[in-house]
């Protein structure tokens, strides 16, 4: 097939015929007409790779700019797609009759249009190829988007998103007979590396993706390597963090473009709330799934700075309405959850993974805190909240509060309170985060915090300053939460499973 040569030889020449405008050609003489004897090649190609390496052929044509090329087509199908439901049948006959070569690669019933997305998602290299992908895979992996119907109607396929989900790895593995721990670990540093370098709007829409990806992957109990690629990979976890501090700052531009400042901060903030919504529902959802990797999984977001991302943000962060994404709606939370309720959730889980965990979790916590900057924030959002709502109401027995009560603002910095608290004893410890020395006898003003000496007292200042005044009233709540706990353990640590009472080796693989 003369296709299969030119693949090989001139990677070139095959982007240059995908990217044919109709009535036009390419210097060889190439026309529209070979767009899908093209395609199907490229098709091939994208399957191939032997020995765990990439395939060489692959490479080539996507240095050739293969990822642009097959996004027109991909733009184009999506075209025809949006004008399926109630669009006139001649006009649908006209379309099928005109492009059928681009139709095709929607509507083969053998097709591999799902891991060729999925593929050039991995190699995307621009924003807009990036984000395009990531909402094309996105659709197809929510059961009721039109899109997804359409799509599974005319293939004739199984309309299961496990189908769907497995093609999706196969798309990004190395290899197409790879091991689903390999490709899962392959999405996963794919997902690292588009996050290093976007923000704006082609973010907010990879972090659609991923918490679609995680949700299906959730609902559907299928792939259970994702889950497991979620809680260990560091390159994922560094690059989500590294995006949510990016996305405290403002920007004139994104990604060298202008843009209005309104949306550029709309952007900005759902990229905040929806990498702590996402965060919170992996950690929640890890403690009764993998209760052996919440540990782990602590370890690697203390490490690669969670809690100094959340400090960067937290003032910014506690504004915002919360997250609606589709990993929320996949888990019918439909509802948009405040980013109190999130950071209440994150640090109560962390609290109890903590006091369940080894002396060496501990041991690193100690380092990490106290965050001053972060609890400030989060006790000036609740003054604030309550001077223009009044108190909030006390807890009723078996009614949760509304998502919008204030009662979340209240509890919010409580929680982090205890977490901080679980991390390092202030009646003992220096005040100042990062010194291992014990205290003396240099108090703060506010009588709460101490420290090893005037350097670190000094040093503390600053950050230590926007919370100082407010100490006393931590300090109350806190003795409160201490009798409160003594007297009973709360029942979510009951329900947790101890972590440690799976034997094994490699335990990951025995809890399924
Ligand atoms: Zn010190
Ligand atoms: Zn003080």
């Amino acid at each position: 097939m003369k296709w299969r040569e030119i693949v090989q030889k001139e990677p070139s020449r095959v982007v240059r015929t995908l990217r044919l405008m109709p009535g036009r050609s390419t210097k060889e003489g190439d026309t529209q007409a070979d767009i899908y004897p093209a395609l199907e090649v490229v098709k091939e190609v994208s399957m191939e790779g032997r020995n765990g390496t990439e395939s060489e052929t692959w490479i080539s044509l996507v240095d050739a700019g293969l990822a642009d090329a097959l996004c027109k087509n991909v733009q184009e199908m999506v075209t025809f797609l949006n004008a399926l439901p109630g669009m006139p049948r001649e006009l649908l006959e006209k379309t099928k009759r005109e492009s059928d070569q681009v139709y095709s690669i929607f509507y083969e019933p053998s097709d591999l249009t799902v891991q060729i997305i999925a593929r050039h998602w991995k190699y995307s290299l621009t924003p807009d190829d990036t984000k395009m992908t990531a909402a094309m895979l996105n659709m197809f992996l929510q059961p009721d988007h039109p899109r997804h119907v359409a799509y599974v109607r005319s293939n004739g396929l199984d309309s299961s998103v496990s189908l769907l989900l497995s093609k999706i790895l196969i798309g990004v593995g190395p290899t197409p007979t790879a091991s689903k721990q390999k490709q899962a670990k392959a999405l996963m540093a794919a997902f690292a590396d588009h996050f290093v370098r976007l923000s704006g709007r082609a973010a907010s829409a990879e972090l659609d993706f991923l918490a679609c990806i995680i949700g299906a992957a959730k609902h559907e109990q299928a792939e259970p390597e994702i889950a497991k690629a979620v809680l260990k990979s560091t390159p994922f976890w560094n690059a989500m963090f590294r995006l949510l501090k990016k996305s405290a700052k403002p920007s004139a531009e994104v990604h060298g473009h202008p843009v209005d400042p309104e949306v550029e901060k709309k952007h900005r903030f759902y990229v905040m709330s929806n990498i702590v919504g996402t965060t919170t529902n992996i950690i929640h959802d890890a403690t009764f799934e993998n209760p052996r990797e919440c540990e782990p999984l602590f370890r690697i977001w203390a490490n690669e700075n969670l809690f100094g991302a959340l400090d960067e943000v937290m003032e910014q962060l506690v504004g915002i309405n919360g997250m609606t994404s589709a990993y929320a709606s996949l888990l019918s939370r439909n509802a948009p959850e405040p980013v109190s309720v999130q950071i209440g959730r994150l640090t109560g889980v962390l609290d109890n993974v903590l006091k369940q965990g080894t002396p060496a979790l501990r041991q690193l916590l100690r380092t990490q805190f106290p965050r001053w900057r972060t609890l400030s924030a989060l006790i000036r959002h609740d003054m604030q909240r309550q001077f223009q709502a009044g108190p909030p109401q006390p807890f009723a027995p078996g009614k949760i509060p509304p998502p919008d009560s204030n009662i979340w603002d209240h509890g919010a910095w409580q929680c982090f309170c205890a977490l901080q608290w679980s991390c390092i004893d202030l009646r003992t410890a220096c005040g100042k985060r990062g010194c291992d020395k014990a205290a003396t006898t240099i108090v703060c003003q506010c009588q709460v915090v101490r420290y090893c000496s005037e350097a670190c007292q000094i040093k503390d200042s600053k950050e230590h300053n926007l919370v100082c005044g407010h100490m006393p009233l931590v300090e109350t709540v806190n003795a409160q939460n201490k009798m409160g706990s003594a007297l009973k353990s709360s029942p979510t640590e009951k329900e947790m499973k101890p972590a440690t009472d799976v034997a094994g080796p490699d335990g990951l693989e025995d809890l399924d």
